[in-house]
């Protein structure tokens, strides 16, 4: 149950903090599993975006395996019970420590990002006398039509490997003898709403396929990344992404090949909607156009979604319910950019008042700060009251 559930415990705590409805995010995991593995798929949780001990054992729970960004990320899910199997270590810039650790800890693959990559790895893995598990992560330039700052399946862009190189990417794994090709992945981008455009996304992975099953390469795995979307703008309409929707496109349109697995990778849509943040009302005050302001506890470094992506998180009024204004609100950090909402409307709301910010259990707590050497919020999990 949301927040407003429970403001009678959530009012005597000191904010900002995040609340966490662990009901609906088991929920959301159990749906997620039943969805995929109707099919036989595999769903490995983004941990960049969330990375709270009581979530990732959520998701251990649920069966899912590990997606890494970071040496960090994988000594995390190794440490909290995830078997070296079920861990990928994807990320454009891995550094030869955090190469060697995971090679130490025998992970199930490093999803590669350029040539170059593949030839340090290669090295690193002769030197410790390991073999690599390798997957290509192909860009395979399909537009996700989301904000330009969380594309990342686009020809002009940092990650992957282009159409161009791929040939010279077989060519020198034929020479980099301590690496074993494992699959392909792919990441186009995140907060896909547009259903088309996994479609697109899919047909293009089953060329892509075809084409490395005609040059005799044997690709155990297809790994097609996260980015399914949410609905930020009323998530009461929809709690949980439609996940039968979503996998059954890859369904109709990948065509597995016999013995191939598929993976998956996603983050926001397991988590964003079970996470709100909850702040409290500090000042009025009105600019010289006229502009009602709310000055806000809870600031950027909290939940920097807004002032990064320009993007919206529903806001209520969890302790008001009189009247009806338009707000700016605001938080306390020294940045223009520190704006949650524009023209938001809301009851009366005056100092005290508890406010929520809805959908933001993905990329909230992950991305806090100490900027301006704010405390980070704390967590408050609804099992627990
Ligand atoms: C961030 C990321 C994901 C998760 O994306 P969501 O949009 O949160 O599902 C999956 N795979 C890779 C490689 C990523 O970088």
């Amino acid at each position: 149950m949301s927040a407003r559930n429970y403001i009678k415990q959530l009012a005597e705590l000191p904010t900002p903090f995040y609340f966490y409805d662990m009901e609906l995010l088991n929920r959301t995991l159990n749906k997620a599993t039943e969805a995929s593995s109707r099919y036989g798929y595999k769903i490995h949780y983004a941990l960049k975006s969330n990375f709270d001990p009581r979530i990732v054992e959520a998701v251990r729970r649920a069966g899912m395996g590990m997606d890494c960004v970071s040496g960090n990320e994988v000594r995390m899910a190794v440490e909290n019970g995830f078997a070296a199997s079920e861990i990928v270590f994807a990320g454009v810039g891995k550094t030869d420590r955090e190469i060697e650790y995971a090679l130490g800890q025998e992970i199930f693959s490093f999803n590669c990002e350029s040539l170059h990559e593949l030839q340090v790895i290669n090295e690193i893995a002769g030197r410790m006398g390991k073999k690599a598990r390798i997957a290509l992560r192909i860009n395979p330039d399909v537009d996700p039509k989301t904000h330009r700052y969380i594309t990342t399946g686009k020809a002009d862009n940092k990650f992957g490997i282009s159409y161009d190189e791929i040939d010279a990417a077989i060519a020198s794994l034929e020479k980099l003898a301590n690496l074993e090709i494992v699959g392909l992945h792919f990441h186009i981008g995140s907060q896909i709403r547009d259903m088309q455009v996994f479609e697109t996304f899919s047909k293009r992975v089953f060329d892509i396929k075809e084409w490395f099953r005609e040059k005799g390469i044997v690709l155990k795995h297809l790994n097609m990344g996260g980015g399914l979307g949410i609905d930020y703008d009323d998530p009461d309409r929809e709690p949980m992404p439609d996940f039968e929707t979503y996998f059954d496109i890859f369904h109709r349109n990948l065509k597995i090949d016999e013995g191939q697995t598929v993976h998956f990778e996603l983050g926001r849509s397991l988590v964003a909607q079970c996470g709100e943040l909850i702040t409290r009302a500090l000042y009025n005050k009105e600019t010289s156009a006229g502009t009602k302001i709310v000055i806000v506890d809870a600031g950027m470094t909290d939940l920097i979604r807004p002032a990064l992506y320009g993007a919206k998180h529903k806001i209520e009024n969890l302790t008001s319910a009189t009247g009806s204004e338009k707000y700016t609100i605001g938080g306390p950090i020294c940045e223009s950019s520190d704006i949650f909402g524009r023209d938001v409307e809301l009851p009366v709301t005056s100092r005290g008042d508890l406010l929520t910010l809805r959908s933001a259990g993905a990329y909230g707590m992950a991305m806090a700060s100490r900027y301006n050497l704010q405390d980070l919020p704390g967590a408050v999990y609804s099992d627990k009251l």
